[in-house]
């Protein structure tokens, strides 16, 4: 399978330390909302590529956080604890909130068919790994305490930032507009890994450490938490791209000074969704979750379809036009293949031409919307239905569109509404007037047909015989 690495700016073969075990580390939510849908097109993204790397054969353990402490409004290491400024905001302690939204997530996942990972940490849970890094990096020279808290020391550094060719005077702005800088740090980038003094002083969490009482930083977690359960080595590390910078690059940069060596191999980025304003913002009053699209009638695989239509790797737009537009999509496509019959052997001749393609639109860096036209060509091949719909149900492992269930419950509703219209006096009199045709007595075949008008009754002509419908 071939990946963009945001490490190298290239496609590149991926080949796991371990070709029995993909180690896979996903950032998890910052548990103080609801998760925008702008977030979970990250998840989907990055579900699709724990699922197509089992597709492909891997067998994969993926570890993701949950950050109930220390990520701060800025990500630059200043402001209030987004945690506690969810517990204000709803008058609950900051555990209520973390197990509230983690629990609202998990339904958000569930919705739209995101596998929960094997494994999901609470960044509280882990407080002695942090503890065990931070006085590692301290004994080796690459951290310093100064003022109350325990800064990174990037000048330790061959290099810092490891995704990018930019303008560090350009990547700095860009992160720390408007913020104030903290007059403790040797160097611009340097960043918090263990807090005892903030201007925010009612910190909720706190927990004793070598330095005083207080709590971790942002980026500590997940280096730990995926140490934790993943080892020394990872092979990718997912999250949006906004994660990118800092929080990425601070993790490469505590994680490697930590085990003097190599950390991570594939960095995995999804660009994000914008509104037309241009950005997806939990800010912003009535923000965009799937309880909201749900309330307003839409089924979250609808969701999932727009998001698979692009590549990951693009920027892509919300708006309601669009979303109307996969919702026909989707439907459109369920009821083609509701009308696929389960008959006959898999011809398997055409099941390995038609998956070659898929393969192809799964291994070219995660092609979904390639993959979703390897689908419409199923439905427009010659093979027979039980071919199709074993393809269908083969690729729907990566897709996770509930394809063939989705079309068995559209099957069903319309059974059980022709069921609830049957009236068996109709059938009789659209099949005398059948008869009357085949003896060709046109005046009795009209006067049936005059009296089914009467009453309400259309009878339409298809190949498969006279049908009828309520008008
Ligand atoms: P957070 O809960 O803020 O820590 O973010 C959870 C995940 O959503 C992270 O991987 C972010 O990079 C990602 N994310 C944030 N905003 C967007 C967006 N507008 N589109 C796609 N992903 C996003
Ligand atoms: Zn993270």
């Amino acid at each position: 399978m071939y990946l963009y690495n945001s490490l190298s700016h290239k496609k590149e073969l991926f080949t796991p330390n371990n070709p029995d075990l993909v180690k896979m580390y996903t950032c998890g939510p910052t548990v103080y909302h609801y998760a925008h849908i702008g977030n979970l097109r990250t998840y989907i993204m990055e579900d699709v590529l724990e699922k197509s790397l089992r597709y492909v054969g891997y067998n994969v353990k993926r570890v993701m956080n949950i950050t109930d402490v220390g990520h701060l409004a800025s990500d630059a290491d200043t402001g209030e604890d987004k945690m506690l400024k969810g517990a204000k905001r709803e008058n609950k302690t900051v555990m209520d909130i973390a197990r509230f939204y983690t629990e609202a997530f998990k339904a958000d996942c569930d919705k739209l068919n995101i596998k929960w990972p094997d494994v999901v940490e609470p960044a509280t849970n882990c407080i002695d790994e942090y503890i065990h890094m931070v006085q590692t990096l301290l004994d080796n020279g690459k951290a310093y305490f100064v003022g109350g808290n325990v800064y990174f020391d990037t000048a330790t550094l061959e290099k810092y930032y490891v995704f990018n060719d930019h303008d560090e005077e350009d990547l700095a702005t860009g992160v720390r507009d408007g913020v104030e800088e903290d007059t403790n740090k040797k160097n611009k980038n340097d960043f918090v890994l263990w807090f005892t003094k903030s201007k925010f002083e009612d910190q909720a969490l706190k927990w004793d450490s070598p330095w005083g009482v207080g709590y971790p930083g942002w980026h500590i977690e997940c280096s730990c938490i995926s140490m934790k359960h993943l080892g020394e080595d990872l092979d990718i590390h997912c999250g949006g791209i906004d994660n990118a910078f800092p929080h990425h690059t601070n993790e490469i940069a505590q994680s490697e000074s930590y085990l003097g060596h190599k950390w991570c191999n594939y960095w995995f980025h999804v660009m994000h969704l914008n509104d037309e304003s241009g950005k997806m913002s939990k800010s912003k009053g009535d923000f965009l979750t799937v309880s909201l699209l749900e309330k307003k009638g839409y089924d979250p695989m609808a969701y999932r379809f727009f998001c698979l239509q692009s590549h990951y790797r693009k920027n892509l737009v919300f708006s309601w036009e669009n979303l109307d537009n996969a919702v026909q999509a989707y439907d459109k496509l369920i009821a083609k293949i509701a009308a696929l019959k389960n008959q006959g052997e898999v011809e398997q001749d055409a099941f390995d031409q038609l998956k070659a393609k898929f393969l192809n639109a799964i291994n070219g860096d995660l092609n979904t919307s390639v993959a979703v036209t390897a689908l419409y060509d199923v439905l427009k091949a010659k093979c027979n239905d039980a071919t199709k719909l074993a393809l269908i149900a083969d690729f729907d492992y990566v897709l996770s569109l509930n394809l063939i269930a989705a079309a068995d419950a559209l099957n069903k509703k319309q059974a059980e509404e022709e069921a609830a219209n049957a009236d068996p006096e109709i059938d009789a009199l659209v099949a005398a007037r059948t008869e009357a045709k085949k003896a060709k007595n046109w005046a009795e075949a009209d006067r049936i047909r005059d009296e089914l008008k009467a009453r309400g009754i259309e009878i339409i002509d298809t190949p498969q015989g006279a049908k009828w419908r309520r008008v």
